[in-house]
């Protein structure tokens, strides 16, 4: 894809107060639609149902066009996703975010007559936690950026636990459109450093932008004054930012359409992308994939050393909780005599209550028989499809990472000499995908719809948790590789 450059608009849709920002929305979409140009408008439940109130099926019209995804039920109103499940344990986060979300993505799909594909957190409320309920929602896309996302991931396209997810830098100035005409040269400027980037050689060609229709119309942003700072205002007192003159949106609308214009002659190969078109264009190549006898051999040898991360196995990527699946299926079938044969990879779900003293568990060495109860313990948990946080076994609780390291310093042996050893020394263990999560100190809690001081170390450290099944879409990225044999 070298020198292609594929450009991806996205309007998240979330003002509910302001009436004239369905104009906005409305009058993008079919701006963009003149263009050819096919963006994603993730929209609330609540900007749907006020698009009822107001009798705007002409907008349900314009944005169905596009993509259209869930971008929350309620946004802005406390308690805010992030703010409710950071109270919560990991598994109840998860089943919360289901209770409260389902029924405002019926709604959302219901209006536009299809499921969203796609899902974008409202403004710092990015939680892992939300991608249970995504998936059995049939969600393919969680659709962040790189200010808001818990991960760093540089624009890369991940596969985030099902998912496919994509945080990369927002390459228009922010705020954009309420901007217009004025910044107009500056946002060229932006466009064009970012698509000059994108063609580069070796470069991926992905441009992120994104944007609001209500930026069009207002001159600040629509939830500061009834959500900010952590608390609803009173709903008899909600009222709409304060409108821009008609013929300043005007000159901003075709500010944007000239902006637009310029983009296409930026460069030689340009296309516009929705969330869908990004998801088509990175498959994921381990689902329904079985491994071979010897890729497994290979696996074991890199489990056994106790750092794992993402794997590339021939074109396909594996997560390090796929990896540790296969490798406890093939150390079972060694133990009981039914190797070789293929293996499948199987869709684990990350260890959501995974504690920091679990993460660190170290030991040095295991008995035998201790190994032999703790991967029966991890089998029967990952057959169920979890990764568990601890293994039980002989009163203590291990690392399930250091199980399978343990588990395949052993298989090795049995397959050069035949016995299971007395004690097996265990590798120093580390979940290498960690290090996408951002420190504290880089995460957005400063959302001003927050209280002041918001924080949510939960929040982080389930996002690290999920990195058991975090991914590079792109083989080529992963970071180790084992030879084809898949
Ligand atoms: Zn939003």
């Amino acid at each position: 894809m070298t020198g292609a450059v594929r450009i991806l608009i996205r309007f998240d849709t979330e003002d509910i107060l302001t009436p004239a920002s369905d104009d906005a929305a409305c009058r993008l979409a079919e701006l963009l639609t003149r263009h050819g140009v096919r963006a994603t408008f993730p929209i609330t439940a609540m900007k749907v149902d006020a698009l009822f109130q107001r009798g705007r099926q002409d907008v349900f019209r314009a944005l169905s066009r596009h993509q259209v995804g869930f971008h929350s039920t309620s946004h802005s109103l406390h308690p805010t996703i992030a703010e409710e499940l950071a109270q919560l344990s990991g598994a109840e986060a998860a089943a919360r975010f289901r209770e409260r979300e389902e029924a405002g993505f019926r709604r959302v799909a219901d209006a536009f007559g299809e499921a969203p594909q796609v899902y974008t957190q409202p403004g710092g409320n990015w939680t892992a936690e939300a991608i249970p309920a995504l998936a059995a929602w049939g969600v393919k896309l969680f659709y962040s950026e790189d200010w808001n996302g818990y991960l760093d991931i540089q624009g890369r396209p991940m596969l985030l636990a099902g998912l496919h997810h994509w945080a990369a830098p927002v390459r228009a100035p922010k705020p954009f459109l309420n901007r217009l005409p004025g910044i107009l040269d500056e946002a060229v400027a932006t466009a064009r450093a970012a698509i000059d980037e994108a063609a580069g050689a070796g470069q991926l060609g992905l441009v992120n932008v994104v944007s609001h229709p209500t930026e069009l119309v207002s001159e600040r942003f629509w939830d500061l004054v009834p959500f900010g700072g952590g608390q609803n205002q009173p709903e008899a007192s909600w009222e709409s930012a304060p409108q821009r003159p008609r013929q300043a949106v005007e000159a901003a609308l075709d500010a944007f359409s000239a902006w637009l214009l310029s983009l296409r002659q930026m460069a030689e190969d340009v296309e516009f992308w929705t969330g869908e078109d990004l998801v088509a264009a990175f498959p994921d190549r381990a689902v329904g994939l079985t491994v071979k006898a010897e890729a497994q051999v290979a696996l074991l040898r890199l489990v056994s050393g106790g750092r794992l991360g993402s794997v590339a196995v021939g074109e396909a990527t594996l997560t390090a909780a796929e990896v540790l699946g296969v490798a406890v299926q093939a150390v079972r079938a060694i133990q009981g005599g039914t190797f070789p044969r293929p293996l499948p990879v199987r869709s684990l779900a990350p260890p959501w209550d995974e504690s920091e003293a679990d993460t660190g568990r170290q030991a040095d060495e295991i008995p035998g028989p201790v190994l032999v109860e703790a991967l029966g313990q991890l089998a029967s948990a990952l057959d169920q499809g979890q990764l568990p946080a601890a293994v039980a076994a002989a009163g203590e609780l291990w690392s399930p990472l250091a199980v399978a390291a343990g588990g395949a310093r052993a298989a090795l042996q049995v397959l050069r000499a035949g016995a299971l050893p007395d004690r097996v020394p265990l590798p120093r263990v580390a979940l290498t995908s960690r290090r996408f999560v951002k420190p504290a100190e880089a995460l957005h809690w400063d959302w001003p719809i927050f209280a002041p001081g918001f924080e949510a170390p939960a929040l982080r450290r389930r996002a690290e948790a999920a990195t058991w099944c975090l991914k590079p879409a792109e083989a080529e990225l992963a970071d180790d590789r084992i030879g084809a044999g898949a």
